[in-house]
């Protein structure tokens, strides 16, 4: 950390692929980019690198009494949560348009803060973008209900937004989560108070010079960067903060869970995974071999709901290895602004060093190490593909969530055996089966413990499909209709005809 009394609000940037722009610094309260009021700033390091790209400033809590109180007063003067929702929608349409137009330099903004690659981050730019214009049109179709409770009375129920929503994300999808976040607590009408997190806080910063172009009012976006324990806990413990959405480690989610029961607030969280791919014999294992690589490699491995656990079905497992082997050393791995690279860099140095400290765990363990297992280069926070195959259920390496390009081949007999053991974990977010049967398909599906099943495909995500996860993967859906009732309340009108 260091103290910049004159670190400027914006700074130039020149990106790896030649293009330019100017970087926002500060945090955004009101509408408009401000220093933090004790001017403390800290660094943001390039994960490919190593480097210095800029620095940015950091809040603390007085700055997150402003961000609240900016959110609670833009709440209540009406000025977005009681206008014509359509309003709301259109604004929100607005700033995807803004997004659109941008999305060279947002796409890049992204890979060189998170290292991912550059068609990765593209990939999240655009589900960014379809994702505001989807929620957009949620705006005028949140409805009650009349209450047909006889002549005496009429009964009607309304959806109203909660007021202001903190919102907490991580480091992996930084500007896709803001999108998560952020979309459907506007669109229902609430202010929203929202954390980037201390590794990855650009894109969120950039992304919010177009919030006022976009018509929304001051006090209703509220961006602080800065520490979890320091801003994270100002604010999740704010009593006017009446709504806690948090996407990181289970942990900390656990954390923040009983830090809102203080104050009773409503909580949605989207926490960690141990997700099973699991391959039946009659699956075309190409097909089959190209998703466990998406699955596990996209990202760098850093997604919550990566295909971390493969289930091979015993007779094909050999051939399945054998594939998977040469693909992952097939994989295109370093400068996340080649257009060829498919992953780029871990994105942090702890993580780099969490990654490799499981390498070991696996091989002393006595997994079989059949690939990768070693940082690549000795600058820049890269990881070769690593499979493990002679695995067992009981290992770290199966149980534990790595966070990184680690995947663990099991072997299993039969359809009981291999539900058994994907189930067989604290965790529930995501699972992958690949079946040419669709009987296979649609039974493993309903018994498979996860907040989203994909079949033949993994990783494959929509604006309209809710994701979300069972047991310690966390409560509540985002996305999809679903994510909108994390967003309102209901109030019940009753009123006797005289
Ligand atoms: P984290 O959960 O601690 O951080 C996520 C966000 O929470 C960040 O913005 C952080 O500043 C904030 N935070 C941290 N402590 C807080 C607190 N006490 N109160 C409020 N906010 C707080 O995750 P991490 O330490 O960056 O990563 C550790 C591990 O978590 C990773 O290795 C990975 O396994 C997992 N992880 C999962 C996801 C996911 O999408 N499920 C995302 C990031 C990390």
């Amino acid at each position: 950390l260091r103290y910049f009394s004159h670190l400027p609000l914006t700074v130039p940037i020149k990106l790896p692929n030649g293009l330019e722009y100017e970087q926002p610094t500060g945090l955004f309260i009101n509408n408009k980019f401000v220093p933090s009021k004790q001017k403390k700033t800290f660094e943001v390091i390039n994960p490919s690198t190593e480097e210095e790209i800029c620095h940015v400033y950091e809040g603390r809590e007085d700055d997150v009494e402003d961000a609240v109180k900016a959110a609670d007063v833009a709440f209540n003067n009406g000025s977005w949560s009681t206008i014509d929702p359509l309003a709301r929608g259109n604004a929100l349409y607005k700033l995807a348009e803004f997004i659109e137009k941008d999305k060279d330099v947002i796409a890049s903004i992204e890979t060189l803060d998170n290292g991912k690659a550059i068609s990765s981050a593209r990939g999240d730019v655009d589900l960014v973008i379809n994702y505001l214009k989807s929620a957009a049109g949620y705006a005028d179709k949140i409805d009650g209900r009349l209450i047909d409770t006889g002549s005496s009375h009429f009964s009607y129920t309304r959806r109203e937004p909660l007021g202001v929503c903190g919102q907490i994300i991580p480091w992996n999808f930084p500007l896709l989560m803001w999108a998560w976040k952020i979309a459907p607590a506007l669109v229902t009408g609430n202010t929203v108070v929202l954390k980037t997190a201390e590794s990855t806080p650009l894109s969120a910063l950039y992304v919010s010079k177009y919030i006022p172009q976009a018509g929304i009012p001051p006090g209703v976006v509220n961006i602080v960067s800065g520490f979890g324990k320091i801003v994270g806990e100002a604010i999740s413990n704010h009593p006017k903060v009446k709504k806690i959405a948090f996407t990181g480690s289970t942990a900390t989610g656990k954390h923040i869970y009983q830090t809102a029961a203080a104050s009773l607030k409503k909580a949605t969280l989207e926490l960690g995974g141990k997700s099973p791919n699991i391959v039946f014999a009659d699956a075309n294992i190409k097909q089959a071999v190209d998703n466990i690589i998406l699955g596990i490699y996209y990202n760098s491995g850093e997604v919550c709901c990566a295909g971390s656990r493969v289930y091979v079905e015993e007779s094909i497992y050999d051939e399945v290895i054998n594939q998977l082997k040469i693909a992952s050393e097939a994989v295109k791995v370093g400068d996340p602004f080649d257009e060829n690279t498919f992953q780029g860099a871990q994105t942090s140095q702890n993580q780099l060093s969490k990654i490799l400290s499981y390498v070991e765990i696996g091989k002393k363990e006595g997994a079989t190490l059949i690939t990768g297992g070693e940082r690549l280069g000795d600058k820049g926070y890269f990881v070769r593909p690593t499979v493990f195959g002679d695995v067992n259920e009981q290992m770290r390496i199966v149980k534990e969530e790595i966070f990184g390009p680690v995947v663990t081949v099991t072997k299993f007999k039969n359809l009981d055996e291999v539900v058994e053991m994907a189930n067989d974990s604290e965790y529930g977010l995501a699972a992958g089966i690949h079946t040419v049967n669709i009987n296979t398909a649609i039974k493993v599906a309903d018994r498979l413990k996860a907040g989203t099943v994909w079949i033949n495909t993994y990783n494959d995500f929509h604006h309209s499909v809710p994701f979300g996860g069972f047991n310690a993967s966390g409560l509540g859906r985002e996305m999809g209709a679903e994510t909108l009732e994390n967003y309102t309340q209901v109030k019940a009108v009753r009123a006797k005809l005289v």
